[in-house]
C-alpha cells in the first residue's frame, strides 16, 4: 500500500483551514480511499515518468500494463501532452521527486511530478489526469508546498528568485501557470507555520470552506456539518418565506456534502463487513460490458462477423461542431436542429447576471 503523509500537500486546503479535521480523521481512523480513478491516475503518472526518463513516446506503452492497469489510447494521449510540455522546458529536470517541508511541519511531504531547475528559476509541474474539476495553479496550496519543498532541496545550487507552478490537465485542455517571487514563497512558508500553530492549539476548531470541505473524508462525522443538518431537519420548508429559503439555498452545498458523505461512508463500511443497525447491502444490478474491446474486435474479425458487430450511428450536433465543414453546409444543417430546454437551475444572483450578459 502506498505510504501517505498525514498532512498531505493534496489535502492542504483542508488542514490549513480546518485544524479540527486533522484530529477527527485521526480519532475516527479514517483513511482516504483510492478508487478506480486514482489507480488510473497513478498508471498515467507512471507512464509519463517512464516516457520522460527513457526519452521515448508514450505510444510505445499502448496496450501494456502499468500499475496493473492496461494502458489505453486515451491514457497515452493524456500522458503525451504532459511529457511534451515538460520536455520543452529548459533546465535540470527531476521527476517524481519526494519533497518535504518537514522542517516546518512534520508529516508533510509529497511526490512532485516534475521539478525543473535553472539558475534563478524554479518550475514545478503537476499532471492532473481527471476531468471532473478544473484545477488552477494560482493559489494552489499543493503546488506551493511542492515548490517550497523543491526550494529547500535545490536552492543552494540554483539560487531561485522566481518560482513558476504549472498544472497540466490534458482532459480539459487546461495548462494553468502561476509565477511568484521568492519573497512570496516565503510568505506562504509563514502561512504554513500559522497552520501548524492552529493545528497544535485548536483541536476543536472546525471551519467550513468550499475548497477545504470538498474532499474531506470526515464530513459524515463533522460537527459543523451535523449541526447544519440538524438545523435543517427542524425546518418546515413549505412555510418558509423567500428570505429564509435564501438562507437555506446558501447551505445546500453543506447539506448535500453531508448526505453524500453519510451514504458513501455507510456503503464502504457495509462492504467491509461492518454492521449498521437496521441497514444492509441490497442486491446489486449487473450490467454487462466487454472486458477488452480490442480483443472482441480481433475475435469477431477472425470469425468474419465484423460487420454484424458494428453499426453506423448518426453523430450528434455537438459532434458535428468538431468537423471541418464549409459555412453553407453548417447553415443547412442548422435547419435540422431542435432545442429542448432542461429545467432552469437556481443560481446565485451574480452568476445569473453574468449568464444574462
Ligand atoms: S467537513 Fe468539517 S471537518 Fe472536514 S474540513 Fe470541513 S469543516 Fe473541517
Amino acid at each position: 500500500m502506498a505510504e501517505h503523509a498525514k498532512l498531505s500537500p493534496s489535502a492542504a486546503d483542508r488542514w490549513m483551514s480546518c485544524p479540527g479535521s486533522v484530529y477527527l480523521i485521526d480519532v475516527k481512523n479514517i483513511t482516504s480511499k483510492g478508487g478506480e480513478a486514482a489507480n488510473r491516475g497513478t498508471a498515467i503518472h507512471t507512464l509519463s515518468e517512464k516516457a520522460l526518463k527513457g526519452n521515448v513516446a508514450c505510444a510505445g506503452f499502448l496496450g501494456t500494463k502499468l500499475e496493473n492497469i492496461k494502458i489505453t489510447q486515451e491514457m497515452v494521449d493524456i500522458a503525451q501532452v504532459y511529457v511534451d510540455y515538460v520536455s520543452a522546458l529548459s533546465g535540470d529536470k527531476f521527476y517524481e521527486q519526494r519533497v518535504t517541508v518537514a522542517e516546518l511541519i512534520s508529516d508533510c511531504w509529497g511526490t512532485s511530478d516534475a521539478i525543473v531547475c535553472e539558475v534563478g528559476k524554479l518550475t514545478v509541474g503537476d499532471l492532473k489526469s481527471g476531468s471532473g474539476f478544473r484545477v488552477e495553479a494560482t493559489d494552489n496550496k499543493q503546488l506551493l508546498i511542492y515548490a517550497l519543498g523543491a526550494y529547500f532541496k535545490y536552492d543552494w545550487l540554483y539560487d531561485f528568485k522566481e518560482i513558476t507552478m504549472v498544472i497540466i490537465q490534458p482532459p480539459l485542455d487546461n495548462i494553468s501557470t502561476w509565477t511568484i517571487t521568492r519573497d512570496e514563497l516565503m510568505l506562504f512558508k509563514e502561512q504554513l507555520l500559522e497552520a501548524r500553530r492552529r493545528i497544535d492549539e485548536h483541536k476543536d476548531l472546525f471551519v467550513i470552506t468550499p475548497k477545504g470541505c470538498q474532499w474531506c473524508p470526515a464530513k459524515f462525522a463533522c460537527p459543523e456539518h451535523r449541526h447544519t443538518a440538524n438545523q435543517a431537519a427542524q425546518v418546515d420548508f413549505k412555510t418558509k418565506a423567500p428570505d429564509d429559503l435564501s438562507y437555506w439555498l446558501e447551505k445546500l452545498p453543506i447539506l448535500k456534502g453531508f448526505i453524500s458523505s453519510v451514504e458513501e461512508t455507510a456503503y464502504e463500511k457495509l462492504v467491509a463487513g461492518a454492521v449498521i443497525d437496521g441497514f444492509a447491502l441490497g442486491k446489486a444490478a449487473k450490467r454487462r460490458a466487454w472486458a477488452d474491446e480490442d480483443e472482441v474486435c480481433n475475435f469477431v474479425d477472425s470469425i468474419g462477423l465484423t460487420k454484424t458487430f458494428f453499426k453506423d450511428v448518426l453523430i450528434s450536433p455537438a459532434q458535428v461542431d468538431k468537423l471541418t465543414l464549409n459555412l453553407s453546409v453548417r447553415e443547412q444543417l442548422n435547419k435540422f436542429i431542435t432545442f429542448t430546454e432542461s429545467k432552469q437551475p437556481i443560481v446565485k444572483k451574480d452568476s445569473a447576471k453574468s449568464d444574462f450578459k
